[in-house]
């Protein structure tokens, strides 16, 4: 009867998995989603109208087959489902988990308009999930081999999407990087509350396996050089990132007890999976008043690390309204239920304290007349001075590109901002100033999603099989 319904959306609600309970939540570094029940998720997917020009399927950077894999979801189809899934991601389990469908494909469903979208997010988690749990392998048989090889640097989204591809075209990927693990900000950045390291594991395994050849603890520049890659393979691919940590530019940055976001849940995670060098590398945060500043997703991971630390408490301060944050708004929500507290509107002007932090200096603002591009900018209120108390300040303002010496010596150009100019639109999708090196993911085109990574990682493997003429 269920597959027969056309009104299952009205007949069943949208519904997420449900989340472990509040405490569990605010100790421990485990993802918050309990995985969906068969029976749970076949309900859910048959909700989908099968729309015949799915708007969620457009809104999804990588274009993935929503509609089509939902319905082989309701049939209980899940190999075919994991192999529809992964012709347009290469890691559709991380997406699943980390992108912030309310702004793509859970946006843009037809449904989402009063009767609660499909909750696309948690099916395209639960397809590859249950696929691997039960042996399904992507399928390699039909690979024909070339005698082609070509480096990538950075085994973050952008390079294994690069490599993916670049493998299942009979290409041979060596991916190089300089952590101990793979997966770039998916392992050294983004924590486990939202996607917990076995996933990049077993991930690393099932890609060695397809044939990628992975050089961890291998910082290219320094360990390997690009002129010894340039010599040694047909072409190279840069998906490296951007790790230059945007300031506030106010009095106060550089006192003790001020960091900023990436090295805060970096040491985290490393004293988790149990790669820290030296315990003084940790940022204990136990105890402590904490202000995050910022408002984006890496602010929502800081706030959300440190009341799973045990700080006293958390609050987040940003310059705009709740509405314009950039951060999911699903992990807004999950921060707020956890403890976090928001005070919008509020501006850093100063970090302030005798020889160590001791609070921040905010302004009020009011959000001014949008600009040419519909963005509102806020205004400072007059008189609106006030001091958040605080013991640790956490920086999360972004991040630039960090350029190399070596591109420039390799003939690779980067533009005003420090980003490496690789356009799209050419005859080799996302080749560089020179011919033989390909790049994309943040570096190319500024700190952004993992999805937009790897879908660029993905189009520029298809300009690098052109290139070879594989
Ligand atoms: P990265 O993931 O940064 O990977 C680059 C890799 O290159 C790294 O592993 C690095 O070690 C390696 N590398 C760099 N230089 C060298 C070298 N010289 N030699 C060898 N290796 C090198 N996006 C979302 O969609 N959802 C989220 O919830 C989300 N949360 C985030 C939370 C945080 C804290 C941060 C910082 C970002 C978040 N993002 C999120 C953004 C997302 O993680 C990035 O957009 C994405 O990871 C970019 O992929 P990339 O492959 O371009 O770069
Ligand atoms: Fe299904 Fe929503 Fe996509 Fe339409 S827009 S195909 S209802 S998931």
């Amino acid at each position: 009867a269920r597959l027969n319904n056309d009104f299952q959306f009205l007949d069943v609600g949208r519904q997420d998995p449900s989340k472990k309970d509040i405490e569990t939540r605010r100790r421990n570094f485990v993802e918050i989603y309990q995985p969906f029940a068969k029976e749970e998720v076949e309900g859910q997917a048959h909700r989908c109208l099968e729309c015949g020009n799915p708007y969620c399927e457009w809104k999804c950077p990588v274009h993935n087959f929503i509609p089509n894999w939902l319905k082989l979801i309701s049939e209980g189809n899940i190999f075919e489902a994991a192999e529809l899934s992964h012709q347009t991601n290469s890691l559709p389990e991380v997406c699943g988990r980390v992108c912030p469908q309310d702004r793509l494909c859970e946006g843009a469903c037809t449904l989402n308009d009063g009767f609660g979208a499909v909750t696309i997010g948690n099916a395209e988690k639960y397809i590859t999930d249950t696929a691997f749990a039960m042996g399904w392998k992507p399928d390699m048989s039909k690979v024909v081999w070339t005698n082609k090889k070509v480096a990538v640097i950075g085994a973050g989204p952008a390079g294994i999407g690069c490599a993916d591809v670049l493998v299942r075209n009979g290409v041979k990927p060596v991916v190089f990087d300089k952590y101990p693990e793979i997966g770039g900000l998916l392992t050294f950045g983004i924590p486990e509350f939202k996607l917990e390291k076995s996933v990049m594991s077993r991930r690393r395994e099932i890609f060695t396996e397809m044939g990628i050849e992975f050089r961890l603890n291998t910082e290219v520049g320094k360990d390997i050089t690009m002129e010894e890659l340039l010599r040694d393979y047909d072409a190279v691919f840069m998906g490296m990132g951007t790790y230059t940590y945007m300031k506030g530019g106010f009095p106060g940055e550089d006192l003790p007890g001020v960091y900023d976001a990436l090295p805060f849940l970096v040491a985290n995670v490393n004293r988790n999976l149990g790669f820290e060098k030296s315990p003084e590398d940790f940022i204990s945060v136990a105890g402590k008043k904490v202000v995050v500043l910022g408002g984006g997703d890496t602010a929502m991971d800081c706030n959300r690390t440190s009341i799973r630390q045990g700080a006293a408490t958390v609050t987040c301060a940003y310059r705009r309204d709740e509405e314009n944050m950039p951060g999911s708004k699903r992990e807004v929500a999950n921060a707020k239920e956890e403890g976090v507290q928001f005070l919008y509107n509020r501006q850093p002007v100063a970090v302030v304290g005798n020889g160590k932090v001791e609070g921040v200096k905010v302004v009020t603002t009011q959000m001014g007349e949008p600009d040419e591009k519909g963005r509102r900018s806020p205004v400072v209120v007059p008189g609106s001075e006030e001091i958040l108390p605080a013991d640790v300040v956490l920086i999360a303002f972004g991040f630039r590109p960090s350029p190399q010496p070596w591109f420039e010596t390799n003939g690779v150009k980067v533009n005003s901002w420090g980003g490496v100019v690789a356009p799209e639109q050419q005859q080799f999708k996302f080749q560089t100033s020179n011919p033989k090196v390909f790049a994309g993911g943040d570096m190319v085109r500024g700190s952004d999603l993992v999805v937009t990574a790897i879908w660029e990682g993905r189009e520029a493997a298809e300009g690098i099989l052109d290139y070879l003429e594989v």
